[in-house]
C-alpha cells in the first residue's frame, strides 16, 4: 500500500473530463457506490471532479484510497448493504 505519496497534478478546476472527453470537470460530491464480492456500500459525500456534460465523477487517489478502505471495513463486517456518508 502506497502510502504519503499525495500527488496533485491539478492546476485550478479546468480538468476535462476523461468519460465523455466534452465537459469540464468542477469539484462537487458524489455518491460512490462499490460492490466487494456479496457486499454493496454506498458512500456519500465523497469529494469528487464532477463533470458538468456527463454526471460521471471521478475520484483523487487519496480518495479513492479512503473510499475503499471504508469498504474494506463493511466487508470485514459482514454486513450486505451499507449506507455511509463520508467523513472529510
Ligand atoms: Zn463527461
Amino acid at each position: 500500500m502506497r502510502r504519503g505519496a499525495m500527488t496533485i497534478e491539478r492546476e485550478g478546476s479546468h480538468a476535462m473530463c476523461i468519460i465523455c472527453k466534452q465537459g469540464e470537470t468542477q469539484p462537487k460530491t458524489a455518491t460512490v457506490t462499490l460492490e466487494r464480492g456479496t457486499t454493496t456500500v454506498a458512500i456519500k459525500g465523497v469529494p469528487a471532479d464532477v463533470c458538468e456534460n456527463c454526471g460521471e465523477y471521478c475520484l483523487s487517489e487519496e480518495m479513492t484510497d479512503r473510499v475503499l478502505a471504508m469498504s474494506e471495513e463493511v466487508v470485514a463486517h459482514g454486513a450486505e448493504i451499507e449506507v455511509l456518508r463520508f467523513a472529510a
